[in-house]
């Protein structure tokens, strides 16, 4: 799939900057069998939260909390999003900004975080949660968030993949492909509002630039 047609040339894919072996990190995330398994993971936790949900207290959420939890979730999977995307994946040196530095590689390669690690983390943060929050609530918002994941990886496959004519998956791809281009910018996918928030949406507004627009200008010079 050909980027949109307004997006910027390639330029350089975020900084790895940690010593694991390139190849170790290529291994892990790049079987077909993890790429897609991890979508059948990631259900099967969704479906698994929304029965801790059921299962959580002897007195039933209502369908009106049930909803508005869940919409609150898939809403915090916008933020985070933006925040796992900035940090994890190029500002903190690990294996996974090392992973994400192949993915702007390669953007075409089937290539996606190890699903056992996935499940590890959110299984952690559930326990945690559950512990300090009202379960049923934690659940429903967890299951919210990780519906919004899964939807996050299915139009990220896309936006590499497929040819998105409309709309707001087409906003969405050129959103992403323009952070391809210009890897310090455009940190969010699935909506640019948190990239306006913080000031890293591209092209900025004339006159306002934000910290990571100055850096791009100082290299220019
Ligand atoms: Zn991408
Ligand atoms: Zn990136």
């Amino acid at each position: 799939m050909p980027p949109s047609s307004t997006a910027p040339p390639a330029s350089p894919p975020p900084r790895p900057g940690f010593p694991l072996p390139l190849e170790l990190v290529r291994r892990l995330g790049s079987s077909r069998f993890n790429y897609w398994f991890g979508y059948v993971a990631n259900l099967g936790l969704v479906a698994w939260l929304m029965s801790r949900a059921l299962a959580a207290g002897p007195v039933p959420v209502s369908p009106t909390r049930w909803v508005l939890l869940v919409v609150a979730g898939l809403f915090s999977w916008t933020l985070a999003e933006y925040w796992l995307h900035r940090l994890l994946y190029h500002q903190v040196a690990s294996f996974l900004s090392q992973g994400h530095g192949l993915h702007h590689r390669e953007p075409k390669a089937l290539f996606g975080v190890p699903w056992y690690l996935t499940t590890a983390a959110l299984l952690l943060v559930h326990v945690v949660l559950a512990r300090l929050f009202d379960p049923a609530s934690v659940a429903l918002v967890m299951a919210g968030n990780w519906t919004g994941y899964v939807l996050y990886c299915l139009a990220h496959h896309g936006s590499h993949h497929w040819r998105y004519r409309r709309g707001w998956l087409r906003a969405m791809q050129h959103h992403h492909l323009v952070h391809h281009a210009h890897p310090d910018f455009n940190w969010g996918f699935t909506t640019s509002l948190w990239d306006r928030v913080f000031g890293t949406h591209y092209p900025p507004r004339e006159g306002v630039l934000g910290p990571a627009r100055r850096r791009e200008r100082s290299r220019r010079v």
